[in-house]
C-alpha cells in the first residue's frame, strides 16, 4: 500500500546525516531540530502556531482539553472515519455524536451535522478524510451560527489547499479554532516513529496547547492545568525536517496516480471514482481540480458496486496487489461506540460505503507500470 523505502533513497544522505547529527547532540527532547521543525511548518501553513505532540490521536485530545470542552458536552463528527477521532471525544467523557457523511467526498455531511445540533453541542471535529478537504464554507458557517467550535482532524490531508466560495485559500488543518495532525510513518508527511501536531491562529489556545503537552506546565514545575506528557522527538523532527521541503512533491506525485486511476476506470460501470473536488466550492466534475488542489489523496479509495467489492477484494489478494478497506464498520456500530439515539436510516451513507469501499495503493513512488499492472488487473476481474 506504500512503499517507505523507495521514498527514503534520495533523501538516505540527508536523514542519515540529520540522525547522526541529533544522536551527538544527546538533545533528544525538545532539542533545536524540534524548534526548527515546528518554524518551518508554521511558515509552510502559514499558521501563527504549530505545538508539536506526540501522535495525532493526543494531537486531537489536547485541541479538545484546550478548548475546555467538559464532560457532557456533545462534539460531533462523522461516522466514517479512523476510531481515534471518536475515541478522545469518548475518553475525556464528551459526549460523540456521530453522523452521516457525503456520497461523493465520504466526509462529513453539512446538512447531517445541522440535524445534529442540541443545547449540548460544543464542537464539530469534520475529517478531511483519505487527504480530501470537507465543507469548510458550510461547516463554519454552522459552527458560527450555533457558537461552535471547530476541531479539524487533518490527521491525513496536511498540504491540502482550501479553496473557500470567496476564492481565498488556506491549508487544511488552519481553517477552524483548532487542527490536529498525525506523522504517523504513512501519512503524507510521515516521519519514523510516532508524532503529531496542533496548529492555530489563537494566541491563548496555543498557549493553553503548549503547556497541556507538558505536564500542565507553563512554569517549571508549577501545573496550572491537567495535562499530559506528549513529545515529539528530536530523532522525529529531523526526519520531518528533511520531508517537509518535499511535502508539496510528494502530495503531487499521489495526485498524478490519481489521475492514472481515474483516467484508467473511467469507462467501468461497477466503480465509481473518489469526487476530487469540494463540494460547493469549485465544480469540475471530471478529473482533479488543478485549480484548487484541495485533495492529497491519502488514500485512493474507490466505491465498488453492484455487490462486487468482497470479489474484487480476493481477485486482488490473488494476484498479490495490496488493498485496504477503510472503514470496513461504521463507527455507530462499533460496540465501544453503541447509542441508544442511533437510527439506521440516519446512515444510509456511512453504512452503503462501508459495503463498497476498496483503497488501492497510494504513495509518492507509484511508477506507470505499478498503476497500469493494478488498473489492468481489476478491469480484467470486472471483463
Ligand atoms: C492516523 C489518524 C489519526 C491518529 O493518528 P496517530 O498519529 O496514529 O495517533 C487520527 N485521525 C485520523 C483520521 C487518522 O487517519
Amino acid at each position: 500500500m506504500v512503499d517507505l523505502k523507495s521514498q527514503y533513497e534520495p533523501i538516505k544522505e540527508q536523514i542519515n546525516t540529520a540522525l547522526a547529527q541529533v544522536l551527538e547532540s544527546f538533545a533528544f527532547i525538545n532539542g533545536p531540530e524540534v524548534q526548527n521543525f515546528q518554524k518551518e511548518l508554521e511558515i509552510y501553513l502559514d499558521v501563527k502556531h504549530v505545538i508539536p505532540c506526540g501522535n495525532g490521536t493526543d494531537a486531537l485530545q489536547i485541541a479538545m482539553m484546550g478548548l475546555g470542552l467538559k464532560p457532557g458536552d456533545e462534539v460531533i463528527t462523522a461516522d466514517f472515519t479512523f476510531a481515534a477521532t471518536v475515541e478522545v471525544i469518548a475518553l475525556l467523557h464528551l459526549t460523540p455524536v456521530l453522523v452521516d457523511v457525503e456520497p461523493g467526498t465520504f466526509n462529513i455531511s453539512p446538512e447531517a451535522v445541522r440535524k445534529a445540533i442540541t443545547p449540548k453541542t460544543k464542537a464539530i471535529v469534520p475529517v478531511h478524510l483519505f487527504g480530501h478537504c470537507a465543507n469548510m464554507d458550510e461547516i463554519l458557517k454552522i459552527a458560527e451560527e450555533f457558537n461552535l467550535f471547530v476541531i479539524e482532524d487533518n490527521a491525513q490531508a496536511i498540504g491540502a489547499n482550501y479553496t473557500f466560495k470567496n476564492g481565498t485559500k488556506k491549508k487544511a488543518g488552519t481553517i477552524g479554532h483548532v487542527g490536529a495532525t498525525s506523522f504517523f510513518p504513512s501519512k503524507n508527511l510521515g516521519c519514523y516513529g510516532d508524532g503529531g501536531a496542533l496548529f492555530t491562529n489563537d494566541d491563548t489556545l496555543a498557549h493553553t496547547l503548549r503547556g497541556i503537552v507538558n505536564h500542565g506546565m507553563y512554569e517549571r514545575y508549577h501545573h496550572d492545568v491537567v495535562g499530559v506528557n506528549s513529545r515529539l522527538d528530536s530523532i522525529q523532527a529531523a526526519v520531518l525536517r528533511a520531508k517537509l521541503p518535499r511535502l508539496d512533491a510528494y502530495n503531487k506525485a499521489r495526485q498524478q496516480a490519481a489521475k492514472k486511476y481515474m483516467a484508467a476506470f473511467r469507462n467501468c460501470k461497477h466503480l465509481i471514482t473518489p469526487t476530487t473536488f469540494t463540494q460547493g466550492t469549485c465544480n469540475k466534475s471530471n478529473g482533479i481540480c488543478e485549480a484548487c488542489d484541495c485533495h492529497v489523496f491519502h488514500q485512493y479509495t474507490l466505491r465498488v458496486i453492484n455487490g462486487k467489492r468482497d470479489g474484487l477484494a480476493k481477485h486482488l489478494s490473488e494476484k498479490g496487489i495490496p488493498f485496504g478497506i477503510y472503514y470496513p464498520i461504521p463507527l455507530h456500530l462499533q460496540k465501544a461506540y453503541l447509542d441508544v439515539r442511533y437510527r439506521e436510516e440516519d446512515f444510509p451513507v456511512t453504512n452503503q460505503l462501508a459495503k463498497e469501499v476498496i483503497s488501492l495503493p497510494m504513495h509518492t513512488e507509484l511508477d506507470e507500470e505499478q498503476i497500469d499492472f493494478i488498473t489492468n488487473t481489476i478491469l480484467a476481474f470486472f471483463g
